[in-house]
């Protein structure tokens, strides 16, 4: 079963996907963290973010290692260092947006995701899934909040880590990602047609979880979509 969960910046996607590839017995990948360890490579060799091709000689010269860790998730390593927490700083947060939209960095990775999505069952996050790396998912889901409530969960996220970061400074950055994600030339944010759109402004994880497994098992009477999904 292949499951594609695309959205926003912050609207519980890894959470969710993760959660879910743990009650389906399935794999977990987060396609976030793929672009986020090039661009924190990237910083460290001060690469110019706007510049592909120095971007592709950083994608192509890294080892990047990603393991599967059962219901924690992905371990990330870049040249055997485990990046996993180094690659959600605010730092590189700012400038993956523009280090993602680049198409031949992305089409460098997408080959990368296909591979794995073609390795067998699994659950991936990320803003192109349902649109571009597996399109012939099992099933779609786009999940929305409000940007008042992502950038609400973002700032109890990095609290969690020990930063700081002011409310409305939060949903300026937000706002600006999701402008970049949406409005790139290449494969940007964007529900697929047959995707199921869920707005998880007001429901907890546990929630949005047993929506989607509920959907997923036939059991939600709640479903206009069709699509691919059976
Ligand atoms: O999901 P996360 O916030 O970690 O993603 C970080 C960034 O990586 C996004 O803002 C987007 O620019 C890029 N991204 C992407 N395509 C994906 C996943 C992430 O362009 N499939």
């Amino acid at each position: 079963m292949k499951i594609a969960v695309d959205g926003p910046a912050g609207a519980g996607k890894s959470t969710i996907a993760r959660l879910l590839a743990k009650h389906l017995g399935l794999r977990y990948l987060d396609t976030g963290a793929m672009y986020r360890a090039i661009t924190l490579e990237a910083l460290r060799r001060e690469v110019d973010t706007g510049d592909e091709e120095a971007l592709m000689k950083v994608a192509t010269s890294v080892d990047l290692n990603i393991v599967f860790q059962g219901d924690k998730g992905n371990l990330i390593y870049l040249n055997g260092e485990d990046v996993t927490n180094s690659i959600r700083e605010p730092e590189v947060t700012a400038h993956v947006s523009a280090v993602s939209s680049h198409k031949k960095l992305r089409d460098f990775i997408v080959a990368l995701q296909e591979q794995i999505a073609k390795q067998g069952s699994v659950v991936m996050d990320g803003r192109d899934i349902g649109t571009v790396v597996m399109p012939d998912a099992d099933w779609k889901f786009f999940l929305q909040a409000t940007v008042e409530e992502r950038a609400r969960r973002r700032q109890s996220e990095l609290e969690r880590r020990g930063v700081s970061l002011d409310a409305g400074e939060l949903r300026e950055q937000i706002r600006r990602r999701d402008h970049l994600d949406s409005t790139r030339e290449n494969s940007p944010l964007r529900k697929a047609d047959d995707a199921i759109e869920v707005d998880t402004t007001s429901l907890s994880v546990a929630e949005v979880v047993q929506k989607l497994l509920d959907l997923i098992k036939g059991d939600d009477e709640d479903v206009h979509v069709c699509g691919n999904n059976s």
